[in-house]
């Protein structure tokens, strides 16, 4: 038997009796419900996934529904679980899905890697428990497990450590029970070969992990270089109408919180006054500066500080025919997908407002310095954004073994 044969082997009679079985996308285990779960377990816990995953399927059974939904119901269904790019790319993929290939996902790598959202490994993924196909993946657990297995050196996110881990990779792949298989070694990842203190003595490929013979598990995979993360500045505008309501926006598609509705932001240095002339045609009294927060993203640290206006001057055709910009009744109207620490100032502050679904823990890499963040994927690891996303835990992810990237 070859080495990679027998790998898989070991593998598999594990998977048997100690994978996980039985969780929602698995039965029945259709190409659109294994990719919508493996979209949303990508920074995040299974845990986590399994609510948004029940109500993306009742409200969105297929491609299709998915495909013609509103972008705003797309994303209050995901406001909570973060990375806010994966709604968006999850809408698009589903578009395109529908247009291009009749509603049914590709069973063809490339034409699956083409899709929003969905990388190689992801796209591998996908149709290796959707179809069965045999192709190698590399998820933030799968990377954990082959780098201590063959104690390979060097950060993954590297191109020449990826590569190493891609061959070997592929070469452990069987001939056969490609889902399964596929499954059990991110089940591995998730549940033994963790970030801290693998489970070695349960272990199916203990016997010949060079990491485990040598007592190296914890220099396999090698972390992240560590660069400073700046700290940014920026205002967020709380503005009043006589009734109350709040001035909100919807941010552009792409960037922090991309497409989400917003209370408008002034970046660090610019003019208050100046912003909601121009962008609103509104004219404000500020009224009180309140406790600043943080919200931590990839690459930087915001902290946002509350600026209390009321308005003052609104001509009757301001906010008028901008679909973008609207006024927030909050005690009335349902809140719509919101950035995390937006909605979290909010509810503190209007403790009556109604979020659209029920709050789910947030998943977190990016984190607000007011709500910790909690997840990884029981294969898998989590900010908010497209562009801002994730953090440490790509290189050792939690003690679940997170996920490290989607992709
Ligand atoms: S023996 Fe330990 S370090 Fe090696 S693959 Fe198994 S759990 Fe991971």
């Amino acid at each position: 038997m070859a080495a990679g044969e027998d790998f898989a082997s070991r593998l598999l009679t594990w998977f048997d009796s100690h994978g996980r079985h039985g969780l929602p996308w698995q039965s029945p285990r259709t190409a659109y419900r294994v990719w919508l779960s493996e979209v949303m377990l990508q920074q995040t816990q299974v845990a986590t996934v399994i609510p948004y995953f029940e109500r993306f399927i009742a409200r969105f059974p297929d491609f299709k529904a998915l495909a013609a939904a509103d972008i705003d119901e797309v994303l209050a269904l995901w406001a909570g679980l973060g990375y806010y790019a994966r709604a968006r790319n999850l809408h698009a993929a589903a578009k395109q899905v529908a247009s291009l290939h009749c509603g049914d996902l590709p069973d063809d790598l490339e034409a699956a890697q083409a899709l929003p959202g969905v990388g190689r490994s992801t796209a591998a993924a996908i149709l290796a428990q959707a179809y069965g196909s045999r192709h190698a993946i590399l998820d933030g657990n799968v990377k954990r497990v082959l780098a201590r297995h063959a104690a390979i050196p060097g950060w993954p996110g590297e191109p020449k450590v990826a590569a190493r881990l891609w061959l070997v990779s592929e070469r452990f792949l069987p001939q056969t029970r490609l889902a399964d298989y596929t499954q059990a070694i991110m089940d591995l990842g998730a549940t033994l070969c963790t970030a801290r203190a693998p489970a070695c003595t349960r272990c199916p490929v203990a016997a010949d992990c060079a990491a485990r013979l040598a007592d190296r598990t914890e220099d396999f995979p090698s972390s992240k270089p560590a660069k400073a993360r700046p700290l940014r500045r920026a205002t967020l505008l709380l503005v009043e109408n006589e009734q109350g309501a709040v001035l909100i926006e919807r941010r552009p598609p792409t960037g922090i919180w991309g497409g989400l509705w917003s209370l408008p932001v002034a970046g660090e240095g610019e003019s208050v006054d100046w912003l909601l002339r121009e962008r609103f045609g509104i004219s404000v009294e500020p009224l009180e500066t309140l406790p600043a927060f943080r919200h931590a993203f990839t690459h930087f640290e915001l902290e946002l500080t509350p600026l209390l206006c009321a308005l003052i001057d609104a001509p009757p055709t301001a906010l008028h025919e901008r679909p973008e910009q609207r006024w927030l009744t909050m005690h009335r109207d349902a809140l719509p997908g919101l950035p995390a620490p937006v909605l979290s100032f909010l509810t503190r502050r209007y403790p009556t407002a109604r979020p659209p679904i029920e709050p789910c823990p947030e998943p977190s890499t990016a984190s607000s310095s007011a709500s910790k963040p909690k997840a990884s994927r029981v294969r898998q690891s989590p900010a908010t954004s497209a562009s801002a996303s994730t953090s440490k835990s790509r290189n050792k992810p939690g003690p679940n073994g997170s996920r490290t990237r989607p992709g």
